[in-house]
C-alpha cells in the first residue's frame, strides 16, 4: 500500500507548516476516494516568508560561479533518477497519466537539470567591438532577483523543473506555487532540491489557492520576475497584477492544435500521430493534437484506419501495465470534457466514436475518447480549449483551406502537417500560425534544448527552454572600460 503523508512548504530550507493549520487533500483520479497526499492551505503571511527568504538569499546565490550554481542542479538531476519510481507513481496517482508517461516526465525532469547544470559553463555575454580603439566593452548577463513560478497540473514535474533550472542556473532564487491538484508531485520534486543542498532560501515551494498565493506572487513587488503556465483566463490576471507593479513575466497558455493531413501523406503516420497527440495524457497537453483536418480525397481511408485502431485504446488505472489512457486528472476535468461532448453534438457534430463514461470499481473519472466528424469550424468543439481524449475531424479540399482552418482560431501553440510534397511543407512552415511547427511528427511532443511557446493567445511572446529561457530569467549590462 503506498503511503498517504502530509505534505509542508518549504521556506528558507525548512519544511514549514502554514500558519493557517489547514491542509488540502489531493486525491486519486482514478480511485476518487483515495488520498494520495495533504499539502499545506498558505497565507499571505507564508508567501512573504518566502519572498523575504528567497530576496535575502539571492544576495549570495548570484555571487556564485555558474559552474558552482550547475553542481548544486547536477545533484538534484541524480535525485531525481534515484527517485524515478516514487516519484512518477506519485504522479500517475495524482492526475492519472500512465506509469509510461510519469517516467518519461521525471526522466525529462533530469535532463532538463542537467542541461542548465552545463549551460552554467556557457558563456554569458558577448564581446563587442568600440569605436574607441583604447575601450574594451562587453555585454554580461545578470540575473534578475526573485523568480516566482505558477504551475499546471498536467505536467508536475517538468513544466516546474523546465522554469526553476534556468532560473537557478542564471543566479535567481525561486518560490514555486504548484496547481493544488498536483501538489503532492511538486513536492517531491522539491524533496530532490532539498537533497541536493541548496543553500537556503534558494529554492522556496509553497502550495496554496491561486487566488491567494498565486496572486500574491504576481503582485508582490519583491518578486521579479513570474513564470506561469496555465489558462489564459488566469495568464491574463496574473498579466495584469505583474504589469501593473512593473515586473517581467511570461505566459504559456492553452492550445488548439491542428493536425493536417494531405493527400499524399503516410495515412499510418498520421494516424498514429492523431491519437497519440491527441490522446495520450488524456488529451491533457497543451500541445495535443484537437482538430484533425484531412484532405477529402483520403478522409476515409484515413478515418476507417484511425477507427479501427481507437477500438483498441484501453482505458485505465495508469498504474497498470495495460493501460493506454488514463482519467481526466479530477473531476472538474471530467464533467467539462463530458459537456464539450454534449455541446459537440448539439452543435451539429456526428460523434463517431466513444465519448461516454467508462465505468470502474473504483468509480474513477473515466472516459472513452471521443472522436467527432462534419465537425464545422463555428463549433464550440473546433474552437475552444478542450483539455480532454476528444479529436474533432475536418474535411477539406485543399492544403491551402486546411492551413486556413487550422489559423481560424485565438490560439497559436503546436500544429503540424503529414506531407511528402516539399511545396505543402514549405507553404505550411510559411503560413502556419503556431509557435511550434511539426512536420510528420505529432503536435506534442518538444525537445528540451529549442525553444518552447506560441502564437496569438497561447503565449505573452516570450519563449522557455532551451537557451531562450535566457532571455527571460536574465537582463544585461553593456560594460565599457576604457584602458
Ligand atoms: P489554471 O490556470 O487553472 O492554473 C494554473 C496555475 O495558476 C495553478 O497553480 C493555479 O493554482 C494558479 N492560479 C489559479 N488562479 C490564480 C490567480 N487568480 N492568480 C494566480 N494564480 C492562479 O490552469 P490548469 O487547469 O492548472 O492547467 C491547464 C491549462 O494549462 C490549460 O489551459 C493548458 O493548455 C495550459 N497549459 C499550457 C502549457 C503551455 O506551455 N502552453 C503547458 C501545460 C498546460
Amino acid at each position: 500500500m503506498s503511503e498517504t503523508k502530509t505534505y509542508l512548504n518549504f521556506i528558507n530550507g525548512e519544511w514549514l507548516p502554514s500558519s493557517s493549520k489547514e491542509l488540502v487533500a489531493s486525491y486519486n483520479p482514478a480511485s476518487p476516494s483515495e488520498i494520495v497526499g495533504s499539502v499545506q492551505n498558505s497565507t499571505e503571511q507564508d508567501l512573504e516568508k518566502a519572498v523575504s527568504a528567497a530576496k535575502q538569499s539571492q544576495k549570495l546565490w548570484r555571487k556564485l560561479s555558474g559552474p558552482e550554481r550547475g553542481e548544486y542542479l547536477y545533484k538534484a538531476a541524480d535525485l531525481f533518477e534515484q527517485n524515478i519510481d516514487s516519484i512518477a507513481e506519485t504522479l500517475t496517482r495524482e492526475m492519472g497519466k500512465t506509469l509510461v508517461e510519469a517516467k518519461g516526465e521525471t526522466k525529462r525532469g533530469a535532463a532538463i537539470l542537467r542541461y542548465y547544470a552545463g549551460e552554467g559553463m556557457r558563456k554569458e555575454g558577448d564581446l563587442i567591438p568600440s569605436a574607441d580603439r583604447s575601450a574594451l566593452m562587453f555585454s554580461k548577463r545578470v540575473p534578475l532577483g526573485v523568480a516566482g513560478m505558477i504551475t499546471p497540473w498536467n505536467f508536475p514535474v517538468a513544466i516546474p523543473v523546465w522554469k526553476m533550472a534556468p532560473a537557478l542556473i542564471y543566479g535567481n532564487t525561486v518560490i514555486l506555487k504548484p496547481a493544488t491538484e498536483a501538489s503532492v508531485t511538486a513536492a517531491k520534486v522539491i524533496e530532490c532540491f532539498d537533497q541536493a543542498g541548496f543553500p537556503k532560501g534558494v529554492i522556496n515551494f509553497i502550495t496554496g489557492r491561486g487566488s491567494v498565493i498565486g496572486q500574491g506572487l504576481a503582485e508582490n513587488k519583491d518578486v521579479s520576475a513570474v513564470s506561469f503556465t496555465g489558462s489564459n483566463s488566469t495568464g491574463r490576471q496574473i498579466e495584469k497584477a505583474v504589469a501593473e507593479r512593473g515586473g517581467k513575466y511570461q505566459l504559456e497558455m492553452g492550445g488548439k492544435n491542428p493536425l493536417i493531413v494531405a493527400e499524399d501523406a503516410d495515412i499510418d503516420l498520421a494516424v498514429e500521430a492523431a491519437l497519440n497527440g491527441g490522446l495520450r495524457s488524456t488529451g491533457q497537453k497543451c500541445t495535443c493534437s484537437s482538430r484533425v483536418i484531412v484532405q477529402e480525397g483520403i478522409y476515409q481511408d484515413f478515418k476507417e484506419k484511425l477507427l479501427s485502431k481507437a477500438e483498441k485504446i484501453t482505458v485505465g488505472d495508469g498504474l497498470k501495465e495495460d493501460t493506454w489512457m488514463g482519467p481526466c486528472a479530477t473531476k472538474d476535468q471530467f464533467e467539462n470534457v463530458k459537456k464539450y461532448i454534449d455541446t459537440g453534438q448539439k452543435e451539429g457534430a456526428n460523434l463517431i466514436f466513444g465519448g461516454s463514461p467508462v465505468s470502474h470499481e473504483k468509480g474513477g473519472y473515466f472516459l472513452q475518447p471521443a472522436i467527432f466528424e462534419n465537425v464545422t469550424s463555428v463549433m464550440t468543439i473546433a474552437r475552444e480549449e478542450i483539455f480532454g481524449p476528444v479529436l474533432a475531424l475536418m474535411k477539406v479540399t485543399s492544403i491551402e483551406e486546411a492551413i486556413e482552418l487550422a489559423n481560424n482560431v485565438e490560439y497559436g501553440l503546436s500544429a503540424s502537417i503529414f506531407s511528402k510534397n516539399i511545396n505543402h511543407i514549405l507553404t505550411f512552415i510559411d503560413d502556419i500560425e503556431a509557435g511550434l511547427v511539426r512536420i510528420n511528427s505529432e503536435t506534442a511532443g518538444v525537445e528540451l534544448q529549442a525553444p518552447f511557446g506560441g502564437m496569438k493567445a497561447s503565449s505573452s511572446f516570450s519563449r522557455e527552454q532551451g537557451e531562450a529561457a535566457k532571455e527571460f530569467y536574465t537582463t544585461q549590462k553593456t560594460i565599457f572600460i576604457k584602458g
